[in-house]
C-alpha cells in the first residue's frame, strides 16, 4: 500500500513514513493510491470476526489492508492493547442505542476524554510509541485544538517514552470541563499553550511552524491534527462496526449522520463507503459554522474569516475551513491532483472560495458518493436535547444533538440512520443546564476535576513565541 498527495507530488510513501507526518511536502493531504475493496465474502467474515473476536480483531482486519510495514502480529497486539473494555467502557466498544424508528446512536465517546477522538487517538499513541522505539527517535507533537482533539491527544500520549506534546488551544473558548481535562495533566511531557485567538489562529501557527522545515527537522516536530491519515484510518473501523451492529445481513443499507467540523469523521465514512461498505447516505451535520452544509447544498466552498467564525454551543465544530475536505474533493474530481491543487492552493488563497456548483461532477457528491447535509443552530440544539431526553430518556451532548436534529429532518421513509455520538453531555454542562434545567450525568472518575490545579501557558497568537517556547523545553537536538 502506497500513499500519494492530493496535490500531485510525485513521491509515494508507506504507512509508517506518513504516520509521524502531517501535510504532504506540497501542502496536500495523504490518501492511499487506491481504496482496498471489501467484497461480500470479506464483509461476511468481518461480521463474524466482530461478533466472535470483538472490535480489536475487526480493527486489525481493516488496518492491515492499509498498513503493510508493521508485522501482522505487532499490529494485532497494538489493536488489542488499544480497544479494550477497560479503556472504552463496554465490550462492544461502540454500542448502538435505539432512539426511535429508523434512528440509532453509535456511542463513540466512552474513552478517557469522553469524545470520539479517543477512538483514533488511543491507537495513535500506541502506534507512535511503537514506531519511535523501532526507529530510536523522539517526537515533539505540535497540535491545535478547539477542545476535544487536544485532550484526546494528551491522554493518548501522556507518559509515553520519546514523545512530548505542545498543544495550542484558543484561550477561554473551551468549556470549563474541557479546560480542566487538559490543564490538570501534570505529566512532564505534556505542555498546554492557550493562544489569544480562535481555533484557526492556533491551526495557522501549527502550519507556520511545520512549514519552517529547518525548525521542524531540528526539533522533530510532528502533528496529530485530524489531517493525520492514521487517525482517519482508525475511524474507518467504527463505520464497519456500526454497520454490523445495526444490521443482520450485508444486503441491508445504513446511513450515517455525522456531526462535522473538520470533515475528519465523515471522511472516514467516505473511505468506508469507497471500500464497499453498504452505506446508503453520509449525512453531514454542521452547526452555525455551516461551511460544509453550504458546499453540499450549493457547490460553493467558502472559507470564513476569524470574524465570521461563530462561537457556538457545539464548539468542537466551530471551524472556518474544514481541513480534511480536500480529501473528498480530490475523489470528487476523479482524483485530478492538478485541479485539486488549483482549487486549494490558488483559488482559496486568492479568493477564499471556489465554486463547483456548475460542474457536472458536483452532482455526484450526492448521487455517486451519497452525501447530504443539514445545519443546526443553538435553538435547534436545545430543542433536540430536550425532546430526546423527554421522549427517549437519552441525554445527548450538543454536537450529537446537531446530528440528531439533521437526521430527523432528512430521514427518508424506511431509512436506517446511525447518528454518531461524538461526545458525552458532561463536557458541555452549561448548555445541558440551559436545555434541561439540570446538570448532566457525571461519570464518577471526573468528580471535582474543575478544581484541580492547572498547568497552562497563555500566549499571543505569535509563531515566534511558540517556537521559542518549544526550544526552551527541548534538549538540544
Ligand atoms: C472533533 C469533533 C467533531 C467534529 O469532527 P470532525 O472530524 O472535525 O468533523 C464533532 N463533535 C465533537 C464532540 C468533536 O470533538
Amino acid at each position: 500500500m502506497l500513499y500519494l498527495s492530493t496535490r500531485g507530488h510525485p513521491d509515494r510513501k508507506r504507512f509508517c513514513e506518513i504516520l509521524l507526518e502531517g501535510l504532504a511536502p506540497d501542502g496536500g493531504l495523504y490518501l492511499p493510491e487506491a481504496y482496498p475493496q471489501v467484497d461480500a465474502a470479506t464483509l461476511t467474515r468481518w461480521r463474524s470476526v466482530l461478533a466472535e473476536q470483538g472490535y480489536a480483531a475487526l480493527a486489525f482486519e481493516v488496518l492491515s489492508l492499509y498498513i503493510d510495514d508493521i508485522p501482522a502480529d505487532d499490529l494485532k497486539a497494538l489493536c488489542a492493547k488499544t480497544y479494550t473494555a477497560e479503556v472504552f467502557g463496554t465490550k462492544e466498544i461502540v454500542p448502538l442505542t435505539k432512539l426511535e424508528e429508523g434512528l440509532q446512536l453509535e456511542a463513540l465517546s466512552n474513552g478517557p476524554t469522553l469524545a470520539f477522538k479517543d477512538m483514533a487517538m488511543q491507537l495513535l499513541g500506541n502506534l507512535f510509541e511503537y514506531e519511535l522505539a523501532r526507529r530510536g527517535e523522539q517526537l515533539n507533537i505540535l497540535g491545535a485544538t478547539s477542545g476535544d482533539t487536544g485532550s484526546a491527544a494528551e491522554y493518548a500520549m501522556r507518559g509515553k517514552q520519546g514523545v512530548r506534546v505542545f498543544m495550542l488551544s484558543p484561550h477561554g473558548r473551551m468549556s470549563p470541563f474541557q479546560q480542566a481535562q487538559m490543564f490538570s495533566l501534570m505529566d512532564e511531557n505534556i505542555h498546554n499553550i492557550a493562544v489569544e485567538g480562535v481555533f484557526d489562529d492556533c491551526q495557522d501557527i501549527v502550519k507556520a511552524v511545520s512549514n519552517d522545515l529547518d525548525f521542524k527537522r531540528q526539533y522533530k516536530i510532528g502533528t496529530v491534527n485530524s489531517i493525520n491519515w492514521a487517525r482517519l484510518l482508525a475511524q474507518v473501523v467504527y463505520y464497519f462496526a456500526g454497520y454490523f451492529y445495526a444490521t443482520t445481513s450485508n444486503d441491508q443499507k445504513v446511513s450515517f449522520c455525522v456531526p462535522s467540523g473538520n470533515f475528519g469523521n465523515v471522511c472516514a465514512g467516505h473511505v468506508a463507503r469507497q471500500m464497499g461498505l453498504p452505506i446508503d447516505r453520509l449525512i453531514v451535520a454542521t452547526n452555525e459554522n455551516d461551511v460544509l452544509d453550504e458546499f453540499f447544498r450549493t457547490g460553493t466552498y467558502r472559507v470564513r474569516g476569524s470574524a465570521d467564525t461563530y462561537e457556538t454551543s457545539s464548539p468542537s465544530m466551530d471551524i472556518s475551513k474544514a481541513s480534511n475536505f480536500e480529501r473528498f474533493v480530490f475523489d470528487l474530481l476523479g482524483r485530478d491532483a492538478a485541479r485539486t491543487k488549483r482549487l486549494f492552493d490558488d483559488e482559496l488563497r486568492l479568493h477564499g472560495r471556489f465554486d463547483l456548483g456548475a460542474d457536472p461532477l458536483f452532482a455526484q457528491a450526492a448521487t455517486k458518493y451519497g452525501f447530504a447535509s443539514g445545519k443546526s443552530t443553538h435553538t435547534n440544539r436545545l430543542a433536540t436535547i430536550r425532546a430526546t431526553f423527554e421522549q427517549q430518556g437519552v441525554m445527548i451532548d450538543t454536537h450529537t444533538a446537531d446530528g440528531v436534529k439533521v437526521a430527523r429532518e432528512l430521514r427518508r421513509p424506511g431509512e436506517q440512520i446511525v447518528v454518531l455520538e461524538t461526545a458525552l453531555p458532561i463536557k458541555f454542562a452549561e448548555t445541558i443546564r440551559e436545555a434541561l434545567g439540570r446538570d448532566p450525568v457525571r461519570p464518577a472518575r471526573f468528580d471535582g476535576i474543575e478544581s484541580l490545579p492547572k498547568r497552562v501557558q497563555v500566549m499571543a497568537a505569535d509563531v515566534e513565541a511558540v517556537k521559542r517556547y518549544i526550544r526552551e523545553r527541548c534538549p538540544q537536538v
